[in-house]
């Protein structure tokens, strides 16, 4: 790592029209690119061994605006939000519970959950007992606003409205949209929204990388009385056979959402997703959670993200420019569900993402992904008699790009001399507990190379 120098140093700009310019550049031991909880994460943890650090926080959002705004449940057990490649169980358990000290989560209780585990044992499936917390949406946004005050408080200089365009690795100098500012290290955590600007940016910094693999699935949404068991256990987290699982569980007050993508060409696609206010807010008694199916790609299919964006692309054009939506009950009769049957009789509830086009998901989604999908889902029936109730709605797509696989150069994300790359954008993660557990291993190696 560069020697950290704590004054700004100068440098020499061109000379234009015969006068010497000479300008003050900033310097910061760290810049953390995204204040989500990977930068949130590596900055404490910075802070905590080394309080004298000068660092700034960017943003390219106006405020705070990383994944704990949404719905804000926290996942406090290995494997989940942990990939297996760069974590070990005793790994993510040492830097989990660094952060259930320091976050002072209310874990939440679970009941009746052998019942569950016997069912989905008789079926081949896995219920995984994790140790959760939930905040909600508004919790999340408050947690922020504390968090954020709090760093401030502690000398972070945070720059809300800044987007890191790229560095030159070699002098250690970061390029924003406003300025250009040195570094002593450089962590760039722009999560999954900043799949594409990663890409750019380890081009353009020689960091090799590979992004062979992605989760595509589905996102169902149906009453609570049709899948019961989010009263005993927030957010279930089932492994079915052929790397399908639920994911993301929502309920109370819970609501399906769709999040805005562009493709390099700047074509827009959306995903959906989903998210619940906490108990305060009024509930409207609907349950949502992803189902989802990882596949590796292996040759001649060289980038995940391309294959998504197809997907992705046929998905819009099925659904005219949205989400395509289905019920179960049309489903299966084959029949593609309209707007006119949306509501009545046997489908008595109204979808939450309203712009969801009613359709035909089968029109859309690969048969490798839909039928492992469509299995796990009667395999979850028999566990949780209900879910396939008619009414039941799918929604697709619900892609995760995971893809980004830098070539890390040692175990603390360095991925370039003093350039860090942390978070789910890097895929080091897979939610917020990990996200933040690769902040901190991130700030581990910078701490490690400065003693
Ligand atoms: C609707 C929804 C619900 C979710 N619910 C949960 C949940 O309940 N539990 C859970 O564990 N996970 C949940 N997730 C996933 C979770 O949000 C992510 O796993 C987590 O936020 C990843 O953290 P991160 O720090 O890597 O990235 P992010 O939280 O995405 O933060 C990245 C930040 O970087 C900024 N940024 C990007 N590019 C640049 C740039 N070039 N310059 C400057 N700033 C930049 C962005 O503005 C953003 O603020 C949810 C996600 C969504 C979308």
């Amino acid at each position: 790592m560069q020697q950290s120098v704590q004054i700004s140093v100068q440098f020499t700009a061109p000379v234009i029209s015969g006068i010497l310019i000479t300008a003050i550049m900033e310097r910061y031991d760290c810049i953390i690119t995204g204040s989500g909880p990977a930068g949130l994460g590596a900055a404490f943890a910075l802070l905590d061994t080394r309080p004298d650090l000068r660092i700034l926080l960017l943003d390219s959002a106006q405020v705070s605006s990383g994944g704990l705004r949404n719905d804000c449940k926290m996942n406090f057990t290995y494997p989940v939000g942990f990939p297996y490649e760069y974590w070990t169980a005793e790994l993510a358990a040492a830097y989990l519970s660094r952060i259930e000290e320091f976050l002072k989560p209310m874990i939440l209780e679970q009941d009746h959950v052998d019942r569950y585990e016997r069912r989905a044992e008789r079926v081949g499936v896995q219920l995984l007992r994790i140790r959760q917390s939930h905040l909600g949406t508004d919790g999340g946004i408050r947690l922020i606003k504390e968090l954020v005050s709090r760093l401030e408080a502690r000398g972070v200089v945070l720059s809300f409205g800044e987007t890191l365009t790229g560095a030159d690795a070699a002098n250690h100098v970061a390029h924003t949209d406003k300025r250009d500012v040195q570094y002593g290290a450089l962590i760039v955590a722009p999560g999954r929204h900043g799949f594409d600007f990663l890409r750019r940016f380890m081009t353009q910094t020689g960091i090799v990388y590979t992004d062979n693999c992605i989760d595509v699935g589905i996102r169902v949404e149906t009453r609570q009385e049709h899948y019961p068991i989010v009263a005993d256990y927030y957010d279930p987290k089932f492994l079915f056979p052929e790397r399908t699982r639920t994911f993301c569980t929502n309920s109370g007050s819970a609501h399906v959402v769709q999040e805005q993508y562009r493709t390099p060409s700047g074509a827009v696609w959306y995903s959906v997703n989903g998210h619940a206010y906490s108990e305060k807010l009024r509930a409207n008694g609907l349950v949502n959670f992803a189902v989802l199916r990882t596949v590796a790609f292996t040759e001649p299919i060289a980038s995940g993200q391309d294959y998504a964006e197809y997907l992705a692309a046929l998905a819009m054009l099925t659904g005219g420019g949205h989400p395509v939506m289905q019920r179960v009950g049309d489903f299966r009769l084959g029949k593609r569900t309209t707007s006119a049957g949306l509501n009545g009789d046997l489908y008595d509830f109204e979808p939450t993402l309203s712009s969801a086009t009613p359709g035909d998901i089968s029109l859309a989604m690969p048969a490798k992904f839909l039928t492992s999908i469509w299995k796990a889902l009667k395999k979850l029936d028999a566990i949780v008699p209900g879910i396939l109730h008619p009414s039941t709605i799918m929604y697709y797509p619900e892609i995760k790009l995971y893809a980004n696989k830098p070539r890390f150069l040692d175990d603390y994300f360095m991925a370039a001399p003093d350039i860090y790359l942390a978070g789910d954008g890097a895929g080091t993660s897979r939610g917020i507990t990990g996200a933040w557990a690769s902040g901190m291993r991130a700030a581990s190696g910078i701490i490690s190379r400065l003693a």
